[in-house]
């Protein structure tokens, strides 16, 4: 194994945040190499498109930066700098006309990432940046970068480095969390994020599987949700118990409110009419224009039935087994720990070498916040380590 020159620059992963560190770089002027790991980048990124792509939102900064939780305080002058609306600029100088959906979040017209992705390394390539596939970084030695390639193991002495190698889900996708390992004294235990919840249905449910369930609200501990949920053979998924599953996670119970436009006064009206010989699904269908779903949920979680039901239809309480694999989590929370860092994102152990992207110790909600941070954490860390050449 030799030691190589590597460019002045080498970006580690070509996810959102890997690949706008490198563009950063390639705008202060210098040679910039991508190592990743996957023989194509950004593969999560095009996944997320698969649902259209949620780029950003488009509520005021602090409303923003809230969505961060503890993140918010070292976020905080990253995403100033770089927040919702240069992301919206920059996706349309990409040639992506945007639109907002009606709760605020920003999607591409295209509602996918590849139109996006093309265009961007497009703009890349025309900058120099050169992407190595299937290359994939296995820690130092001494000052040296070890990456494994295709011919071999090869030891990089760049100038400056950039890690941006993800989360620790969907690792078939490439953010595989195995990156920890070198840095494992940093780093904060990964956690699901976004997930879903294990149910163990009964067999009166199955015939519900793959449904989705509307028009709901949501609560655990503070967090609340008027998303939709789909109800699966593993549990419960969906946008609406992801907005809650921080919570969750930390052990909140899981309240459904069945009927969130109506009062429990209201319900209980509704309810009074006469039953006669109607069975109670007839009756709940009937009175409440519920889908099948709904009335399967209380039936199954609300056993045996209290004579009054309008309490438990405002606050049904959920049992689940705790988190859906954490493999199968839209991000994850934990990662590199933000006292391992300094303000321009470079590893205070380790000066030169900077990180970014979900591979830092934050985590958010969906809603445009996840690939925001991401592309806004990607440019710092790529700027700071273009100022750490010029020096
Ligand atoms: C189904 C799904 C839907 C989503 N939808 C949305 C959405 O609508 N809006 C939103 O904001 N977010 C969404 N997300 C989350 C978003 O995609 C991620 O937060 C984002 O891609 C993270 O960017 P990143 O660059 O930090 O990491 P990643 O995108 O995970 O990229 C990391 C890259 O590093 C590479 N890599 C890892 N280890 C190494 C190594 N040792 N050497 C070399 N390369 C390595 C990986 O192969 C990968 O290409 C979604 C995620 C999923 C799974």
């Amino acid at each position: 194994m030799t030691t190589e020159n590597a460019p002045d620059a080498l970006v580690i992963g070509a996810g959102p945040a890997g690949l706008m560190a490198a563009e950063a770089l390639a705008q202060a002027g210098h040679a910039v190499m991508v190592a990743e790991a996957k023989p194509s980048p950004a593969r999560k990124f095009l996944m997320a498109g698969k649902s259209g792509l949620n780029l950003t939102n488009a509520e005021g900064l602090e409303a923003f930066l809230a969505a961060y939780g503890a993140g918010a305080a070292p976020l905080h002058p990253i995403l100033t700098a770089f927040g919702p609306e240069a992301v919206q600029d920059w996706a349309r100088g990409l040639g992506q006309p945007l639109f907002t959906g009606s709760t605020g979040r920003i999607f591409p017209e295209a509602m996918k990432a590849s139109p996006l992705l093309r265009a961007w390394l497009a703009r890349l390539d025309g900058m120099g940046v050169r992407i190595m596939r299937r290359w994939r970084w296995q820690g130092w030695e001494g000052d040296a970068v070890l990456v494994d390639t295709p011919e071999g193991v090869r030891r990089l002495t760049p100038r400056v480095c950039v890690l941006a190698c993800g989360g620790a889900s969907w690792a078939r996708l490439g953010s595989d969390g195995a990156w920890a390992a070198p840095l494992l004294d940093k780093v904060a235990p990964f956690q699901p994020a976004n997930m879903g919840f294990a149910v163990t249905w009964s067999a009166h449910m199955q015939r519900h599987m793959g449904q989705p369930v509307k028009g709901i609200a949501l609560s655990a501990g503070a967090l609340t949700s008027r998303g939709e949920i789909v109800l699966s053979r593993a549990g419960i998924e969906g946008g609406g118990i992801y907005e809650v599953s921080r919570a969750m996670r930390q052990g909140a119970p899981l309240l459904l409110d069945l009927m969130p436009d109506l009062s429990t006064s209201d319900l209980r009206q509704r309810l009074s009419r006469a039953r006669g010989k109607q069975s109670m699904a007839n009756h709940l269908r009937k009175a409440l224009k519920w889908t099948p779903e709904k009335q399967a949920l209380l039936m199954e979680f609300a056993q045996p039935l209290p004579k009054d039901l309008a309490p438990l239809i405002k606050a049904l309480p959920v049992t689940h087994q705790g988190p859906l694999p954490m493999d199968q989590a839209i991000s994850t929370a934990g990662g590199l720990r933000w006292d391992a860092l300094d303000g321009a994102l470079m590893l205070k152990d380790r000066p030169g070498t900077f990180a970014a992207g979900e591979m830092l110790d934050w985590e958010a909600p969906t809603g445009g916040y996840l690939i925001t941070a991401c592309l806004a954490t990607g440019r710092h860390a790529g700027q700071s380590a273009a100022a750490w050449l010029a020096r």
